[in-house]
């Protein structure tokens, strides 16, 4: 008989968690789950605990497993009926506070099987037979395989704001722990990026009794739309193989007949398979053009955000304004920010008491500042996808090393896959992702026979460029989702 895999899990936020609970439920792996934080299940998302965040995805499309849809929706019934609207939007501290109980729950059923290990893996290395997980407290783990379910990464400040480095009137990343506390009821913030995290800062401090001015910031001015009231389920055909301008100008020809907001929900179950569909270069032609506008349609807010975002511009206390920043400094109790308007030449000068840099998670990893990552690419045992988004993997989630063969120990999941699944970064997709691979790892034979079969080729050189295949290869040495 087999002996059980051991796997090491690095990073404990959803995607790690559910990883581990999956691989308890499903399979007789013993899981070590490495966390840096030493807070298992809140991650980025649910760490910071203030009231007035909420989800943006509804209750009844927010439970940690696919196959019971409504497991969070009874939990909330139990444990936050204040929250427990299956088509609400619950605060994110109560998810955090479920996914703690959903390690709980699968501990209890598999007494033994998990070590929860704080601290920060700084080194992941395929040591032949075994992976070793070096952390910054000097010691090492081993196991058969290791997971980077290293998730979201803190946003960097923009270039521009180089003036305002070290200064304490900038505050580069509002998600630490206390981060907004120092700015008084009658500040004046301006706040770069005019995103779900601007909108995350401006309704927590409005909680806490702010009630100065905010103006925001962005390239374009663009600020996330907000769910409907309440939804019908929606599932569209899949999608025909089209280049994405094609595809756009039917997008934009069906908008006139039926509302946006459906024909988003529709394309939502097929986005990995549109993303796959993409050769690199409409990928960038995707970035640089569509994603401002992807992001505002498809990342929502909860109606109740928007609308008390709408009550604080109501009052005249928050303008949105398209813009490039130019340059940032401070001024004796002022920062100023030089910013030039769209569609003008000439530059105009703001000042305010705070600059907050809402610009949100950093998605180009070739400007991550993480320890981990950093060994991994400088070791070659990792490399990066062709548009710096996340990790590349295989389909089966094996990373690829600097010479674009398949890991056969090394595995990553959730955000971190973002370059080659897209749509990997909300938990009905991560959920999916987390069960296949807990399955996919689930004994050491089935490791083995997969190493056997594992593809060791480069997807550049002899598998087909991903615009030839066709749009339902799931192989995963095609590059396709194995876990839709
Ligand atoms: C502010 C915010 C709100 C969101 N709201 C929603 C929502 O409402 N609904 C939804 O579906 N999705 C939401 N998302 C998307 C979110 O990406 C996913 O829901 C999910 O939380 C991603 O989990 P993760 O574990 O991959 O990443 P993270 O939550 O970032 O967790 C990664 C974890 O890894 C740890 N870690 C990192 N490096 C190391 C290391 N080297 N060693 C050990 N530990 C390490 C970190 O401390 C962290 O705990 C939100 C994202 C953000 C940023």
């Amino acid at each position: 008989m087999a002996t059980p895999p051991r796997v090491i899990v690095v990073g404990a936020g959803f995607s790690g968690l559910v990883l581990a609970a999956q691989l308890l439920a499903r399979t007789d792996a013993r899981v070590t789950l490495v966390e840096r934080s030493g807070a298992f299940g809140r991650g980025l998302a649910y760490g910071t605990g203030g009231e007035a965040y909420l989800l943006n995805v509804r209750s009844n499309r927010m439970s940690a497993f696919a196959d019971e849809p409504d497991h969070f929706v009874r939990w909330l019934a139990e444990n936050a009926p204040e929250d427990a609207e299956p088509q609400g939007f619950a605060r994110r501290s109560v998810y955090g506070a479920y996914l703690s109980d959903v390690l709980r729950q699968a501990v209890a059923k598999a007494p033994g099987r998990l070590l929860r290990r704080a601290g920060e893996v700084i080194a992941l290395t395929d040591a032949g037979e075994r992976v070793s997980a070096r952390l910054n407290d000097g010691a090492e783990l081993f196991g058969d395989v290791a997971v980077v379910a290293i998730g979201n990464f803190a946003p960097n400040s923009p270039a521009e704001t180089a003036g305002l480095a070290g200064s304490s009137r900038y505050i580069d990343n509002p998600w630490l722990a206390g981060a907004l506390d120092p700015i008084r009821r009658s500040d004046d913030l301006i706040l770069l990026g005019s995103g779900l995290t601007s909108a995350d800062v401006l309704l927590d401090l409005d909680l806490r009794g702010w009630r100065g001015h905010a103006t925001m910031l962005s390239r374009r001015g663009l600020i996330p739309h907000a769910h409907d009231e309440r939804q019908d389920p929606v599932s569209g055909p899949p999608p025909a193989p089209a280049p994405l301008s094609q595809r756009l100008k039917a997008f934009r020809a069906e908008a006139r007949r039926t509302p946006w907001s459906r024909l988003m929900d529709e394309l939502r179950p097929h986005g990995q398979t549109l993303w796959l569909g993409l050769d690199d270069v409409e990928r960038r032609r995707f970035l640089r053009h569509l994603r401002p506008w992807w992001d505002i349609h498809r990342h929502r807010l909860a109606p109740e955000a928007a609308t008390r975002l709408d009550r604080i511009r109501a009052r005249g206390r928050l303008t949105t304004q398209a813009a490039r920043v130019l340059s940032a400094g401070r001024q004796g109790d002022q920062v100023l920010v030089k910013i030039r308007p769209r569609g003008e030449t000439a530059a105009e000068t703001l000042s305010a008491q705070w600059v907050v840099n809402c610009t949100g998670p950093q998605t180009d990893l070739s400007r991550v500042e993480d320890p981990l990552i950093t060994a991994l690419l400088a070791s070659g045992a990792a490399r990066l996808d062709a548009l710096n988004l996340g990790l590349d993997v295989e389909g089966d989630m094996r990373l690829r090393d600097a010479d674009g063969r398949s890991q056969p120990r090394l595995f990553a999941l959730g955000p971190v896959t973002r370059g080659a699944f897209w749509e990997i970064v909300a938990v009905p997709d991560i959920r999916l992702q987390a069960r296949a691979l807990a399955d996919a790892l689930g004994t050491r034979g089935n490791l083995q026979d997969r190493e056997d079969d594992r593809c060791s080729t480069p997807i550049s050189s002899n598998t087909p460029a991903r615009s030839e295949r066709p749009m339902g290869d799931t192989s995963p040495c095609a590059g396709a989702s194995p876990f839709a």
